[in-house]
């Protein structure tokens, strides 16, 4: 089985800074795995230990500092890891990432089995991107899936985590999968795994690689923008009180009632 496992890079930072398109400062800032894109990477581990002769190639869009990022990946089990990175991409929306992606992932691995994605990334947020690459490479997609049941003649099962339950699903023929975070510590790489990413290389992909022009990517690229971006200021005051129980209970009851709530 071939899997293409989608990672994003996200800033290791709190101090988010925007540039002057309201996009989130990327460049120059350290960069780690999206802590979601954590369990989907452990969800292709997993498929590689069970599914045999399973590959993973792990394709990342986004600048350059990524390498750190893709070693580790590789340093856990992955097999192969493509940086997709050029200037012209810079300021995509999630339509223009999802077609960013697809793309290379047609270019570098047209004959996948698998795409698995994340939930969401922490610094977008948006859980557009997944489904934005199914919608492109023209594949069924499977969403909130929670774990891996078994891949027989074709056709994959897995669990979705609902609201009101667990199903399972069945899907034939190469989907694409966004996996929910998981409730287990994921794994650390061992010193092996460490030294034999350091000799593997990082495959980088442009523009021109994957078969697009400026005006389908980056800014031109994408049918929406940012035209505002602020930190929230809370305007309430916080009010701190050294109560009892039962004086907690009135002063709760009494805050209601004057909020005609009760
Ligand atoms: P999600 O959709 O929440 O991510 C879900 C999953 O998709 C991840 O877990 C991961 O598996 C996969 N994934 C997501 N991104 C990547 C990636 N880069 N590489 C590999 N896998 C990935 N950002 C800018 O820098 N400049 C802009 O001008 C800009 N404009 C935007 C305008 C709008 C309206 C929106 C909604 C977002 C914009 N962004 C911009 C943010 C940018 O679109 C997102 O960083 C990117 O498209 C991914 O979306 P997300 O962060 O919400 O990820």
């Amino acid at each position: 089985m071939k899997i293409a496992l989608c990672i994003k890079q996200v800033p290791d930072t709190t101090d988010i800074r925007w540039t002057e398109n309201n996009t989130i400062q990327r460049e120059g800032v350290e960069s780690v795995i999206n802590p979601y894109d954590v369990y989907a990477l452990e969800f292709a581990l997993k498929l590689k230990s069970l599914v045999k002769s399973t590959t993973i190639t792990v394709f990342t869009m986004g600048p350059a500092q990524a390498e750190g990022m893709l070693r580790r990946c590789l340093a856990l089990g992955c097999d192969n890891v493509v940086l997709i990175s050029d200037r012209k991409f810079a300021g995509a929306d999630t339509y223009a990432t999802g077609l960013t992606i697809a793309n290379a992932i047609r270019a570098e691995l047209p004959d996948f089995d698998m795409v698995v994605c994340g939930q969401f990334a922490v610094d977008g947020d948006t859980a557009q991107t997944g489904p934005n690459i199914a919608n492109f490479l023209e594949i069924p997609q499977v969403t909130f899936v929670k774990d891996f049941v078994e891949f027989s003649n074709d056709k994959l099962f897995v669990t979705r985590e609902m609201e009101d339950g667990i199903e399972t699903v069945s899907v034939k023929g190469a989907a694409l999968v966004c996996v929910l975070k998981q409730d287990f510590e994921p794994q650390r790489p061992k010193i092996n795994g460490i030294i034999n990413a350091t000799k593997k290389q990082i495959k980088i992909l442009t523009m021109e690689d994957i078969n697009l022009t400026p005006e389908k990517v980056g800014l031109k690229g994408s049918p929406t923008m940012v035209s505002k971006a602020f930190r929230n200021v809370s305007s309430h005051k916080a009010e701190k009180f050294n109560l009892n129980v039962d004086e907690s209970v009135d002063l709760i009851e009494n805050k209601l009632k004057s909020l005609e709530v009760l």
